[in-house]
Parts: C-alpha cells; structure tokens; sequence
C-alpha cells in the first residue's frame, strides 16, 4: 500500500534539509501528499518550568524567529505550498502527532542522529515520537560533521 499523506518534521536547521529531500522523494514515489512541520518548544520546557519570569515577551520573539527561520527554510523548496507548512507551538512529539491525526497522515519523517548512551538518555526527538506513534515512522539517519 502506498503511502498517502506524509508529515516531515523538522527542527529548521542545515542539516534537515537531508530530512525534507528524503520525504520529498518518497511523495514523489508514492504519489503521495507531503506536509511540512516545525513545533516550537515553550520556553518554560525548554527551562524545565524552574525559571521564575514572565516568558511571554521572550515567547512572542521565539514565534517571529521561528516565522523568520522557516521562511528562509522553505525558501529552498518553491514546488511545496505554504499551505503544507505547519508551524505549531508545543512539545515536538505531541504537536507531530497532533498534526498526523488532524492531517490524516500515514508516514512521519523525522531525522535521526543515532545517539548512544548517555546522549540517547537525554533524549532524542525521532525516538519519543516513535512511543505512542499513530502511524509509520521513518528515522533518516543524520551524520554530524562533529
Ligand atoms: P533531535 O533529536 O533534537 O536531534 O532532532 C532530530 C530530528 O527531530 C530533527 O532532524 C527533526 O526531524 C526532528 N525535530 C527536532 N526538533 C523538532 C521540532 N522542534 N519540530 C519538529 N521536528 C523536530
């Protein structure tokens, strides 16, 4: 069964363009629909909600940096619509698989940088979406230069 309608999830750095040139190439394949997302992650998160100050300014600017950030990004692909960029503001995991039910996706792309150790235990985003997925995950295998 081809796939239909395929969500990539991408964090806007260089190196997930090899991320969305994947998945573009697999729509092509599979005739299928390719969306595009990024969830910027709340400031508290990010600080463990430990940090006694109103975020709310810093919040705003974190919104227009990433509306920036992904205007340049998608820049490089003029044949996808800005229709199928969703940009949502969350905890990555819980936004993509939002977005894969209200989109109706039956593919996830996500990047991958094959941590081991203790870097796997701090965490990795293509890892935690693969808990609790409502679809078919695809983990491209990122290679660092460091
Ligand atoms: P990481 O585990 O944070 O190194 O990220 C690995 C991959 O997860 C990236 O290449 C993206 O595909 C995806 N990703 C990370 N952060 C986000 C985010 N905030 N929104 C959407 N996708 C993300």
């Amino acid at each position: 069964m081809p796939y239909q309608h395929i969500l990539v999830a991408v964090d806007l750095s260089e190196e997930c363009h090899a991320v969305v040139e994947r998945a573009s190439t697999l729509a092509q394949t599979h005739k299928a629909r390719l969306s595009l997302c990024h969830a910027i992650e709340p400031m508290a998160m990010a600080f463990s909600g430990e940090v006694p100050m109103d975020l709310s300014l810093l919040q705003q600017q974190q919104q227009e940096q990433a509306q920036e950030h992904l205007k340049g990004f998608s820049n490089r692909y003029p044949s996808i619509q800005s229709s199928a960029w969703h940009l949502t503001y969350g905890q990555p995991r819980a936004e993509i698989h939002r977005l894969v039910e209200e989109l109706a996706c039956d593919l996830i792309v996500v990047g991958s940088h094959g941590r081991h150790g203790l870097a796997l235990l701090l965490g990795s985003t293509a890892n935690d979406l693969l808990h609790g997925a409502p679809c078919d995950v695809l983990a491209v295998r990122l290679h660092r230069e460091d």
